[in-house]
C-alpha cells in the first residue's frame, strides 16, 4: 500500500504504548465523547465475512483499532478470549458456506492477492487476531479446530512514522489497517479507502488527545 500521501505527520516523542483506558467512552467509537469519531464509520455490507478473534483485556483499550472494523461492517463477528480461563472454540466459525483464511503470517502464509482470491467462487472468510502479535500467535497455535485452515499474509511493507501504539500486531500495523488492507484485495479499493478514512480518524483523535502536534502535508 502506498502511504506516502498519509495526510498526518506526527512530531515527537513516540510514547504511544502506554496502557490507555478511557473513563466515559462514547458507546459508538470508544472514544473520549468530545473525540467521537462515529460519523467516520462506514456501513459495508460485503460478501467476506471477518471473524475477529480478540482477548477480553484488549477490550479494554482504547488504542484497540480492530473492533471499529467489526462496527463499520455488517457480515463480521467478533469473538472475545480469556473470560476465566475457558478455551475458546471456534469450531462453529468454519461453515463451508465460507473459504476460510486465519489472517497470520506464518511461514506457510499464502500470499493474499488477487490470484487467491480468484481461485473460488466461495466468499472469504478472514479469521482476524486481534491485539499484540503474542496474543495472535496464540490463536493461530493455540486453537486445534484452525490447524487446517489456511495462513494468509499481505506482504504490503509498513512505512507509516506514527502509530496508535508502538506495540502492533504482527503486520507492524494497527488491526484495522490491516483488515482495510486485505478487504482492499479480496473486496477492492472503496471499501479499503473508507475503512482508512475511519483509522486515519481514530489516529487523528487519538493523537490529539495526547496534546500531539500533527501537521498535515
Ligand atoms: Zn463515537
Amino acid at each position: 500500500m502506498d502511504q506516502t500521501n498519509w495526510p498526518l505527520i506526527y512530531n515527537g516523542r513516540n510514547r504511544l504504548n502506554r496502557k490507555r483506558v478511557t473513563k466515559f467512552p462514547c458507546d459508538g467509537c470508544f472514544m473520549h465523547l468530545d473525540r467521537c469519531i462515529c460519523s467516520f464509520f462506514p456501513n459495508l455490507h460485503l460478501k467476506t465475512k471477518v471473524s475477529l478473534v480478540i482477548h477480553a483485556a484488549e477490550l479494554k483499550h482504547t488504542t484497540n483499532t480492530g473492533r471499529l472494523a467489526i462496527k463499520s461492517l455488517t457480515n463480521s463477528e467478533m469473538r472475545v478470549r480469556g473470560f476465566e480461563r475457558i478455551r475458546l472454540d471456534l469450531s462453529d466459525l468454519l461453515s463451508p458456506k465460507y473459504r476460510t483464511f486465519l489472517f497470520y503470517p506464518s511461514d506457510d502464509a499464502l500470499e493474499l492477492n488477487e490470484d487467491l482470491v480468484s481461485q473460488s467462487d466461495l466468499p472469504i472468510q478472514l479469521i482476524v487476531p486481534d491485539g499484540s502479535w503474542r496474543q495472535a500467535f496464540k490463536v493461530h497455535s493455540r486453537h486445534p479446530e484452525l490447524k487446517d485452515i489456511p495462513r494468509v499474509k499481505i506482504s504490503t511493507p509498513n512505512t507509516a512514522t506514527h502509530f496508535i501504539r508502538n506495540e502492533t500486531n504482527e503486520y507492524g500495523m494497527a488491526t484495522l489497517q490491516a483488515i482495510a488492507l486485505a478487504l482492499g484485495i479480496i473486496e477492492g479499493q472503496e471499501v479499503k479507502e473508507k475503512l482508512m478514512k475511519l483509522y486515519q480518524a481514530k489516529l487523528e483523535q487519538t493523537l490529539m488527545s495526547r496534546g500531539k502536534k500533527i501537521t498535515h502535508l
